[in-house]
């Protein structure tokens, strides 16, 4: 393929990412988005594809089937539930990925560069094998945090942030070496450093801080891939790396806002470590339960009502027969809306796209801001497995590791009902006063179930 047909090819797919990027920033455009996406990627596949050398031709693309199957087979199998895991192992992958090219390059004689070239294609390396390695074992984390594997909350290691300061700049120092010598021990010793530092990264944060951690993370995968694309001279990835790489950062800006935190207190591992006390899980007074039928009279009575989505209406599957109650509910002329804390879930914007999943319609699905202060006019709540995102302590408790962060102010309502399992805790290891306020209702059973039941009663 001729160099003037691959640039082509190359500006088309990164026309195509941007448009992929525009659509993916709101909901009636997303799915547009995404095929965009898709689009862009297949022209960038094929072209590198048609640029390769004929020897490598059979292996790359062997390989390349090998890998597309994987993926395929892992994209049909994992449960809505395990998406954020998958995520998180992409971006660790993505990681992964420029630790093994970046070697490959060092390893490669590199005689024909002058010094100076020489310097700069070192520095390349340098930056994305300590990113990488840095975003794959902190993937690795992530994901086992986010699945359940190993505790949600966060870690208190021996020497606290020393450890973690003395780890990267040692591995800064191993890489510095790496660029002037170009010692591959040193750049291994490097690789192992910023593997370990990834790991107590992001033990070290936790809780109701992950969200920021995830988005970090797919920053840092967009970062290495840029570094990659200048190892490789290989302009679309740079392009593609930077766009992941800044979109990342924008995402994790916003979480941080959400969060009502600064970036760099929650890499520093803010909430719950030093500050606060390991979450309160014991319960904090009487909580009154009810069953479905008082419900349905509560919602037969009420003409506002909002539902408030969290992570157990993922688990339960409980978007399709909460859709088909609003129906019901808007058939009797009652006000009904969701409101979305942006953190609900484990994923940024996990219950838009179960509600849009559900078709559930974009104008009655509010953010957090949008209906804050709408709730002391609501006559129902409807908490369907939320329980971090709606928790009063994050306001009225200094004291309480999810002190600070806004949280949807569902107990002015006038009445509450919660729909969970049992008392346990949310996300963040730490009791709800919610569930023993006066206007709340316990609800418990799965959210699936109970929504049917209710439903049964129209
Ligand atoms: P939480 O994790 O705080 O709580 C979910 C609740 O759902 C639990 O209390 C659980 O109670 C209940 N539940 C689970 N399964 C079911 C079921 N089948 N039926 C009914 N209820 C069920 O959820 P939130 O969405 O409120 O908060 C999200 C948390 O996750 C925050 O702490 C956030 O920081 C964190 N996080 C968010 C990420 C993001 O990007 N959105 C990423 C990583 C973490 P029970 O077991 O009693 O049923």
């Amino acid at each position: 393929m001729s160099q003037g047909f691959l640039v082509s090819a190359y500006l088309i797919s990164a026309l195509l990412f941007v448009m992929s990027l525009a659509g993916l920033s709101r909901q009636d455009s997303a799915k547009t988005g995404s095929l965009y996406g898709m689009v862009g990627m297949t022209v960038a596949v094929l072209a590198t594809l048609g640029s390769v050398a004929m020897e490598g031709f059979t292996l790359v693309t062997l390989l390349m089937m090998a890998g597309a199957a994987i993926g395929l087979f892992l994209a049909k199998k994992v449960e809505m539930t395990e998406m954020p895991q998958l995520v998180a192992m992409l971006n660790g992958f993505g990681g992964l990925a420029a630790v093994l090219i970046g070697f490959s390059s060092a390893l490669e004689p590199a005689d024909t560069l002058a010094a100076t070239e020489k310097l700069i294609h070192s520095i390349e390396i340098f930056i994305g094998i300590i990113i990488g390695a840095i975003t794959f074992s902190g993937s690795v984390v992530a994901c086992l945090k986010l699945g359940g594997n190993i505790s949600s909350r966060p870690a208190s290691l021996p020497g606290g942030h020393w450890t973690n300061l003395a780890l990267i700049a040692l591995a800064v120092v191993m890489g510095v070496v790496f660029v002037q010598q170009h010692s591959i021990l040193a750049l291994v010793v490097m690789t192992a450093l910023a593997l370990v530092f990834g790991i107590t990264l992001v033990l070290g944060i936790g809780g109701a801080d992950m969200p920021v951690v995830v988005s970090m993370l797919n920053a840092y995968s967009g970062i290495a891939a840029a570094a990659t694309g200048f190892m490789l001279g290989n302009n679309l990835l740079i392009i593609t790396g930077a766009m992941v790489g800044s979109s990342g950062a924008i995402l994790s800006y916003l979480m941080c806002a959400a969060m009502n935190r600064s970036f760099i207190s929650v890499i520093l591992g803010g909430f719950g470590t030093e500050s606060g006390t390991v979450s309160e899980d014991s319960e904090q007074g009487e909580h009154v339960e009810v069953n479905v039928e008082e419900v349905a009279d509560m919602l037969k009575n009420a003409s506002s009502v909002i539902i408030t989505p969290g992570y157990g209406m993922a688990v339960a599957q409980a978007q399709h027969p909460l859709r088909e109650l609003v129906n019901k509910l808007r058939a009797q002329n009652i006000k009904v809306r969701f409101g979305i804390h942006p953190v609900a879930g484990r994923l940024p914007g996990h219950m838009n796209v179960l509600l849009a999943e559900a078709k559930v319609p974009y104008d009655i699905v509010e953010e957090m801001d949008e209906l804050n202060d709408d709730f002391k006019d609501t006559d129902v709540v409807l908490v369907i497995g939320a329980n971090d995102t709606v928790n009063p302590a994050a306001s009225e408790d200094p004291s309480s590791p999810i002190a600070g962060m806004p949280v949807l102010k569902v107990w002015e309502a006038s009445q509450v009902v919660v729909f969970k399992r049992s008392m346990a805790t949310g996300y963040a290891g730490v009791q709800n006063p919610l569930f023993f306020k006066d206007n709340a209702r316990m609800l418990f059973g799965d959210a699936h179930g109970t929504v049917e039941g209710i439903l049964k009663q129209f």
